[in-house]
Parts: C-alpha cells; sequence; structure tokens
C-alpha cells in the first residue's frame, strides 16, 4: 500500500515562488523593447508579486513578425495533423504535470480558491488542448456534388496569424479555448493576457516549446488592453482576432479591424443571464442550490453567471432561504487555504466596481437580503461577501448591467410569459436557465430565450464538447466543440476541369 501524499503547503510554495515575468517571442523569454514593466499584485494580500514585461506596439509587432516567418516556412502550419496532434497532446500532458505550479501562479495571480485552480481551470485547460490535438487528424475535407465534369474540392487551410486577446477570470481556460483551435489548425498564435492575470500564459507558452512546437508558432506578449491589446487588433499582420472581455472592449476591437486590414473577428463579451425558477419544479432546494453556485463560483466573476435570478412568486420564499444558507457556507477565505470556496476579487478596481453596483442596489430601492460589504480588509485584499439582492425591478442598473462579481439580483415574477419577457429584455444573450418539471414548459422556455447556451434544470453544465458563446451584445462567434474551427480556418473551393 502507497503512503497518502501529505497535503500541499501553499503558503510555504507562494513564498519561495519566482514566477517568470518576461514576455514569450519567437521560442524565448524577453523583456518589452522599451524596457516598462508593470506590477502584478496578489488579490489576496495587495502584495507584489512580480514586475511583467510591459509589451507595448512594437513587441506586438515583433511578435507577429516571428509568428508570420514560422507560418510562412511551414513549420507548423505546414505539417501533418497526425504531428500536430502529437505535439499538442504532449503540451496537454506537460500541463498536467506542471498542474501544481499552474495552479498556484493562477491563485496567487487572480484570487481564485487554489482547489478550483488546481481541480477545475488547469484540468479543464490540459483537456481542452488535448480534444483539440485528437480532433485534428479527424476531420475530413469535401467534394461537391458538381457533376462528371469537374472536381470541385473545399478544403480548410489555417487562417494565418491569429491574434488573441483573453480576460483575467479564468485566465488559463479562456486561453486554452483559443490556443486549442488555433494551433491545431495549424496556425501562428499571438496571444495577449489580461495585465491582471499574465503569468500562466507566459508559463505555458514555454510549455508548447518544450512539447515540440516549433519557436514563433506560439508567442505571449503581456501588456495593457490600450497598448498591447490594441495594437494586435490594429496589426496589419495579423490575419483574425479572438476575443473574450468585455463587449464595451469587444466594441474597439471591431473598429480597430475596420481601421486596418478587415482581420476577421470573433467577440465573446459579457453578460447579465436569467436563471428562472419556476414554481412547479419538484426540487427547489437544487434549483436554490444551483442557482447560489451560478452567482457565488469564481467570486461571481463569470461571463455566464446566473447574475438574475428569476423566480416564481409561490417558489420565491423557500428559494431564497436556500441560496442565503449556501451563501453563508461561501464567506471569502485565504485562496491558499484548500478549504476556501471563495476567494478574492482580482483588483482594487473591480472591487470598488463591485461595492459601487452594491449602493446602486440599495439606493435605487432594492432590498438587500444578504451581504453586501467588503471583507477581510486586515488581510490587505479584496472580498467580497456574498451578497443577494431581493425585489429588484427589471429597470434597475443591478438587474441590467454586468457586476462581475458575487452579487445576485432577485426579480418575482407570475407567468412564464413573463419570464421570458423579464429573460430577454437585456442587451447580454450568453447564457440563461430555466427549472420546471414540465417537458412542454421546458422545450417553449429554451427556445424563446435569447441565449448562446440554455440550461434546463441544471446551471453551467460544461463540457468542451459543445459550442460556447453569446446572441446579441454578448458576442458572436463560438467557443469550445469543431465549430472553433471556424473562426481559424478559411475555407478554399478548388475547381478541376475533367473534360
Ligand atoms: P476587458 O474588456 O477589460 O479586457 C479583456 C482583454 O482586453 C484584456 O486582455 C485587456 O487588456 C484587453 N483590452 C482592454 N482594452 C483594450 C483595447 N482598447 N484594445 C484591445 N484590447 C483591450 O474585460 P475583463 O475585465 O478582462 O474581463 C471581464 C469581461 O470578460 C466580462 O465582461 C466577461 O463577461 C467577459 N468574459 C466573457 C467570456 C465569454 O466567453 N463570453 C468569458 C470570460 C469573460
Amino acid at each position: 500500500m502507497s503512503a497518502a501524499k501529505p497535503p500541499i503547503d501553499w503558503q510555504q510554495r507562494a513564498a519561495s515562488l519566482r514566477p517568470e515575468t518576461r514576455a514569450f517571442i519567437d521560442g524565448a523569454h524577453v523583456e518589452a523593447l522599451s524596457g516598462a514593466r508593470f506590477d502584478s499584485l496578489n488579490p489576496a494580500t495587495g502584495q507584489l508579486l512580480g514586475r511583467v514585461a510591459a509589451g507595448d506596439a512594437a513587441d506586438i509587432e515583433r511578435a507577429v513578425a516571428g509568428a508570420r516567418a514560422a507560418f510562412r516556412k511551414g513549420v507548423w502550419s505546414a505539417t501533418r495533423p497526425g504531428h500536430r496532434k502529437k505535439v499538442l497532446a504532449k503540451f496537454a500532458q506537460l500541463i498536467l504535470e506542471h498542474r501544481e505550479e499552474l495552479a498556484l501562479l493562477e491563485t496567487l495571480d487572480v484570487g481564485k480558491p487554489i482547489t478550483d485552480s488546481l481541480k477545475v481551470d488547469i484540468p479543464a485547460a490540459a483537456r481542452c488542448i488535448q480534444w483539440y490535438a485528437e480532433a485534428i487528424d479527424k476531420i475530413y475535407d469535401e467534394v461537391a456534388p458538381t457533376g462528371p465534369d469537374a472536381l470541385a474540392l473545399i478544403t480548410r487551410e489555417p487562417v494565418g496569424v491569429v491574434g488573441a486577446i483573453v480576460p483575467w477570470n479564468f485566465p488559463l481556460i479562456m486561453a486554452a479555448w483559443k490556443i486549442g483551435p488555433v494551433l491545431a489548425a495549424g496556425n501562428s498564435l499571438v496571444l495577449k493576457p489580461s495585465e491582471k492575470s499574465p503569468l500562466t500564459a507566459i508559463r505555458v507558452a514555454q510549455l508548447a516549446v518544450e512539447a515540440g512546437l516549433p519557436p514563433g508558432v506560439f508567442n505571449v506578449v503581456p501588456g495593457f488592453g490600450h497598448t498591447a491589446g490594441k495594437a494586435l487588433a490594429l496589426s496589419m499582420g495579423v490575419d483574425a482576432i479572438a476575443f473574450t472581455g468585455s463587449t464595451a472592449t469587444g466594441k474597439l476591437v471591431m473598429q480597430y479591424a475596420a481601421q486596418s486590414n478587415l482581420k476577421r473577428v470573433s467577440l465573446e463579451c459579457g453578460g447579465k443571464s436569467p436563471n428562472i425558477v419556476l414554481a412547479d419544479y419538484p426540487d427547489l432546494e437544487r434549483a436554490a442550490t444551483a442557482a447560489a453556485y451560478a452567482i457565488f463560483y469564481n467570486q461571481g466573476e463569470m461571463c455566464s453567471a446566473g447574475s438574475r435570478l428569476l423566480v416564481q412568486r409561490a417558489a420565491r420564499d423557500a428559494v431564497l432561504e436556500k441560496v442565503q444558507a449556501i451563501g453563508r457556507t461561501m464567506q471569502p477565505g485565504d485562496p491558499l487555504d484548500p478549504a476556501t470556496k471563495l476567494g478574492a476579487i482580482v483588483d482594487e478596481t473591480q472591487l470598488r466596481r463591485v461595492l459601487g453596483y452594491i449602493d446602486a442596489g440599495r439606493d435605487e430601492g432594492a432590498k438587500l437580503a444578504f451581504g453586501g460589504s467588503r471583507a477581510r480588509e486586515s488581510s490587505g485584499g479584496w472580498f467580497v461577501e456574498p451578497t443577494v439582492f431581493d425585489g429588484v425591478e427589471r429597470g434597475m442598473r443591478i438587474a441590467r448591467e454586468e457586476i462581475f462579481g458575487p452579487v445576485l439580483a432577485t426579480l418575482t415574477f407570475d407567468t412564464v410569459e413573463e419570464a421570458v419577457e423579464i429573460a430577454n429584455d437585456v442587451e447580454y444573450g450568453l447564457a440563461a436557465a430555466v427549472w420546471t418539471r414540465d417537458v412542454r414548459t421546458a422545450h417553449r422556455v429554451a427556445r424563446a430565450l435569447r441565449a448562446g447556451v440554455v440550461y434546463v434544470n441544471c446551471y453551467d453544465a460544461d463540457d468542451i464538447t459543445v459550442p460556447f458563446g453569446g446572441y446579441r451584445q454578448s458576442g458572436f462567434g463560438r467557443d469550445k466543440s469543431l465549430h472553433a474551427f471556424d473562426k481559424y480556418t478559411e475555407l478554399k473551393t478548388t475547381w478541376l476541369d475533367l473534360t
């Protein structure tokens, strides 16, 4: 019998960690050309984690040039799918082998609980890359039914150099949703992680090269949005930009594409997702538990967060009571403690934003049912209690705007039609859920909801095999599944005259 592995002393590991903070371009870690750096702070303590290379337009152009050169040489783009599969599978394996190191980096960088980083974020990122590795040598091209006099081939080719801009809430998972299909399809990639969470991206780029990816194919340039991000979206050398972040920034990215080379754009933007609980659902405790996790998981910093709880009047008290009971078990704690379920808010700006929305809810007349305050202030970090508002009206800001924190807005309705009306009455359309025992109602409501993902009697069901993305101002294009390849491949038609 093998001895049980002793528990990891995360504090001790954190104390001795020296994260790599330079950009990764052409297979090597490099400083920004300007020599500039920015501070990366630990959200749980407010203390300095490292000073990260602040890439700007010059660094982006250097990375794009490297990516273009690698693409032209065909060192990756012209290799067999079976070869790409092998390298990417090895890359996924290396991510798993470095799971503890990467989980620690992620938790220190963004404040999420270490147990989530270790058990959810890092394995999900590895699985994503593994899945695209396995997919790429199983996809066939097409022959069109043109008749005997011609042969028309419809083939997919890599689009070229892809720029990816990603946010901080699930840094490595959001990056992996781009890295997997972009690289599997044979493209070169320049990744711009959020200035709030650059560390795991920098680290995994090196692991990719260790796995056999040729230098220049996968580059990471940390830096700010208005400098590095903007330069990437404006670059004449980038063929496609894959963006995940806020709707406001998504609109800018579209403008940059139009101002430069009409590069194709895909946008995964914000959400204000409705979670509809009908009184006929037989297990309201289950629905309420899911509703609590849908808003409190990851500190509510989730694009698909069920931030609007729409409860039918007869179920309201039972559901709210249980949501609060779960909230009580999710008080903010030290992210490095494996028992912690709710960690720190990513930075002080975001903390102020979340607290500002809590004030707005009170000012607009919603009833604060639970939480509502900053927590653990003596830690030096940025924590907010799980917070529930009741009596929210659909015109209030907390019912319409994305808060991106652990703040739930509860609205009450009487009829199913009214619930659908309220659910669709925002600018977003990322996710939505309905809880009911009636299969007809489930289908009718699911069809009526204007959202890219609809959950029936569940919330945040997840698998790499299904597409994820939004309607309306939640963006367009889909991450995950084989559909993601549409964003990173060109369709070519080739005619052969057989007469
Ligand atoms: P953000 O828009 O502020 O930043 C996202 C990325 O864009 C960062 O890398 C940032 O540096 C960069 N950026 C900022 N300004 C830029 C500019 N002018 N030009 C180019 N790039 C720029 O968003 P955030 O605060 O990092 O992330 C939170 C948002 O992301 C929320 O709205 C959330 O809903 C959304 N999100 C969506 C999904 C999805 O799949 N739909 C997933 C996760 C997060």
